[in-house]
Order: C-alpha cells, then sequence, then structure tokens
C-alpha cells in the first residue's frame, strides 16, 4: 500500500514524478496555484495547455483531468484537474473527490510513482479546509489500492491550517 503523507511547502518545487495542478476549465492559467505553476513552469507548459483540445466543459472539465508535461518543473507531469466551486449542494463533494480519483488514475496509466496534490477548491473556489481535507483524504484512500503504480501521495499545504487538519486526519 501507498505512503500518504502531508507537508508544508510549494507545490512547485516538489521533485516528485508528478504535481497535481488545481486549473480552471480554460487550462491557461490564472491565480492561485495555477498562477505559481505556470510562472515556474514557463511558455513550454502554456503552449502545451493551449493544444488541448476545447470540448463542451472546457479543455478540462470539472472533476476530470488531463496530463500534460512539466515545462521546467523539477517533476515529470503536471495532472491538471479542475475542482468544483463551493455552493454548498450535495454535489460539490462527488465533484471534488473525483478530481483525486481521476488524477490517481490518470498517474497509474502514466507509470507515475510519486505525486503532490494542492488543497484543491480551498482557494478562490471557497470550499471550507476542513471538509475539503475529508473528501480529499477519502478519495484517495479509496482509489490507492487500485493504482498500485502510485507509492507515495503527498498532500502539499501552502498554509499552517490546512496543514495540522491533514495532520489530524491522516492519523485517523
Ligand atoms: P482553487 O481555485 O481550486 O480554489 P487556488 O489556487 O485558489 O485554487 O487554491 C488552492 C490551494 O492552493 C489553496 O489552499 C492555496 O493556498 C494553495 N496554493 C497556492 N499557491 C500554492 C503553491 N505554490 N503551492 C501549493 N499550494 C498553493
Amino acid at each position: 500500500m501507498a505512503n500518504i503523507e502531508v507537508i508544508m511547502g510549494d507545490i512547485t518545487t516538489q521533485k516528485v514524478d508528478a504535481i497535481v495542478n488545481a486549473a480552471n476549465s480554460t487550462m491557461l492559467g490564472g491565480g492561485g496555484v495555477d498562477g505559481a505553476i505556470h510562472r515556474a513552469a514557463g511558455r513550454e507548459l502554456y503552449e502545451e495547455c493551449l493544444k488541448v483540445p476545447e470540448g463542451p466543459g472546457g479543455r478540462c472539465p470539472r472533476g476530470q483531468c488531463v496530463v500534460t508535461g512539466a515545462g521546467r518543473l523539477p517533476c515529470k507531469k503536471v495532472i491538471h484537474t479542475v475542482g468544483p466551486v463551493y455552493g454548498g449542494g450535495a454535489g460539490d463533494a462527488k465533484v471534488l473527490g473525483d478530481c483525486y480519483r481521476n488524477c490517481l488514475v490518470a498517474a497509474e496509466r502514466e507509470g507515475i510513482e510519486s505525486m503532490a496534490f494542492p488543497n484543491i477548491s480551498t482557494g478562490v473556489y471557497g470550499y471550507p479546509l476542513r471538509e475539503a481535507a475529508e473528501v480529499a483524504i477519502n478519495a484517495v484512500r479509496e482509489i490507492l489500492p487500485k493504482t498500485p503504480s502510485v507509492k507515495l501521495v503527498r498532500f502539499v499545504c501552502f498554509n499552517r491550517e490546512n496543514y495540522q487538519i491533514y495532520e489530524e486526519l491522516l492519523k485517523r
């Protein structure tokens, strides 16, 4: 069974096979972690994203993911996923859980052994931190037995509050 760990840090510096980007459906960058990843990765990543065909839900529909190269980042791949905008409805947790599950399924397909997740939807998308962490951890624990190539999942928290929540929940 894979290791699940939490650190406080910047996802753009993680030396893992793949980092996950909390993108938006255009996949062309934005604020928060998306902006940080595109700044650090450079033009190559942007151009690769531009080539992803646009469907009805944009380049990447909510809850789905798209794998690209990583430009100048120290990882090998970026898995772009689009989280839900928190509205308080029952569908939010399903879509957020789908993000984590689909990223792990994509990682398995790519033969990825180590990956890092940001706290998807907890920035401008407004998902309450504890609820989002519970969904994230449950989804990862649920799918990991089906993605045996993935040996390490690292949650990268950008602030202490998120870090403490993950630390507490991962002990359970
Ligand atoms: P969303 O639109 O999915 O809410 P945001 O980028 O606004 O995405 O926020 C998602 C999470 O990413 C937030 O918890 C934010 O603090 C965190 N974050 C922002 N920059 C970084 C970074 N460089 N590394 C890791 N996490 C980051």
